[in-house]
């Protein structure tokens, strides 16, 4: 169950892991993409972790908009406005219910709305959709995180950046697919 107390630590163990791995991000999308996933989400992640600390968010949805304007200002980029349409998308469900699945399934609808890609296409949505799917039915395990960031490496990208290489971008992880991994794995980590 969420509460404000496990979101707000589940949000900054998520600013650790990719302050932690940015060079690693950036690695990632430098043979498929431009080289800047590490740099665009740690923009994101400190003015996301500067804004919740100001705002005092006294509810569940407040702190997913107030991450959800950060992210979505600061990231840039393809990533920025889509995770920033995920948390958006998170806080409206938030409102709603505090059943985890759902507030995940309402954030990979945002994700999907926004970027129009299907499974297979070497995108976070190869992450998202797993997860999601694997939490509705009370099954995620970091191991299954875990095979569907690795399972990226196989595919064609056939959106964004690295679709540009075609075959060539076979034998890469798609570095926005990593990115999610960490926000999967810090949820884990703190949410019970
Ligand atoms: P940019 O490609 O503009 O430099 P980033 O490097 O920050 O932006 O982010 C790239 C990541 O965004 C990719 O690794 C991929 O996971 C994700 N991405 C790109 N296009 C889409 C899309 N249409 N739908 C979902 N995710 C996407
Ligand atoms: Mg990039
Ligand atoms: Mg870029």
């Amino acid at each position: 169950m969420l509460d404000t107390k496990n979101v707000l630590n589940w949000l900054n163990d998520f600013a650790n892991e990719i302050q932690k791995n940015k060079t690693y991000l950036t690695d990632l999308d430098t043979p498929i993409g431009d080289g800047d996933h590490g740099n665009n989400m740690n923009r994101g992640v400190i003015a996301m972790q500067a804004e919740l600390a100001k705002a005092l968010p006294n509810s569940v949805s407040e702190i997913f908009r107030i991450t959800a304007m950060a992210l979505m200002g600061n990231i840039g980029g393809a990533s920025g406005p889509l995770y920033g349409s995920a948390f958006m998308e998170m806080a409206k469900a938030a409102k709603e219910t505090d059943e985890l699945p759902l507030i995940i399934q309402a954030g990979l609808n945002g994700i999907l709305k926004r970027g129009k890609a299907a499974c297979g296409e070497k995108t976070m949505v190869d992450v998202w959709t797993p997860v999601c799917e694997s939490l509705l039915s009370k099954q995620l395990t970091q191991q299954i995180i875990d095979i569907a960031v690795e399972s990226t490496k196989s595919m064609i990208a056939t959106k964004g950046r690295a679709s540009y290489l075609g075959e060539r971008s076979i034998g890469h992880l798609d570095p926005g697919s990593v990115s999610s991994g960490y926000l999967f794995s810090s949820m884990l980590r703190n949410i019970q």
